[in-house]
């Protein structure tokens, strides 16, 4: 079996406007501008994408799995629209207090997803706009992207940012772009 690298994406602040006080409602998931273009972008390339998120804000009681799936089923309607796919969007519910093992940093999202998939983490990319982001996916071996979109620009002189030379793009799109102006074929599922 040949595993295949992926492009697995952050949702709030790398797909959506972030919020302080939680994305609560598809009132208010705002896609950002050009995200799911991104996203068609890569799925026409053949990458495939996923996202990886953490939405505590189940536990804490803000917002019901119902609500969040609302929220998905708009961005798979926008991105399907384009011709555009997401293989799968994994999501942590988890208080922090829970120490759960899915919440990020934590890998266990990503080891799920990389088994479910076979995907091959060390050959995929992971983009976020936090510096766990960065920490999630040096400690999974996949490639870290920092975005300056939503939290992102806080944390572009950050000791592990400078130190590890991330990679620093204004948004999901800049980053999509130069990936795919590369000529890179991925590796294609067996
Ligand atoms: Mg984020
Ligand atoms: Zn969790």
């Amino acid at each position: 079996m040949i595993k295949q690298a992926a492009v697995i994406l952050d949702r709030d602040g790398v797909i959506n406007f972030d919020s302080d006080s939680y994305v609560k409602s598809l009132d208010e998931f705002k896609l950002m501008p050009k995200s799911v273009q991104a996203i068609v972008d890569l799925h026409k390339a053949g990458w495939p994408v996923f996202i990886v998120t953490n939405q505590s804000g189940i536990e804490r009681g803000y917002y019901d799995e119902a609500t969040l799936a609302q929220m998905h089923a708009e961005l798979y309607k926008q991105v399907q629209a384009l011709g555009g796919d997401i293989q799968a969007i994994y999501y942590c519910p988890h208080h922090p207090k829970n120490e759960c093992a899915c919440r990020k940093p934590k890998p266990g999202l990503f080891q799920q997803l990389a088994l479910e998939y076979e995907i091959d983490l060390s050959q995929s990319y992971y983009v976020g706009d936090k510096i766990t982001d960065v920490e999630v996916a040096l400690s999974i071996d996949a490639q870290p992207i920092l975005v300056t979109t939503g939290k992102g620009s806080k944390f572009i002189e950050h000791e592990l940012v400078v130190k590890q030379a991330i990679p620093i793009y204004t948004e999901l799109h800049e980053f999509t772009q130069h990936l795919l102006s590369k000529s890179f074929t991925p590796k294609p599922y067996i």
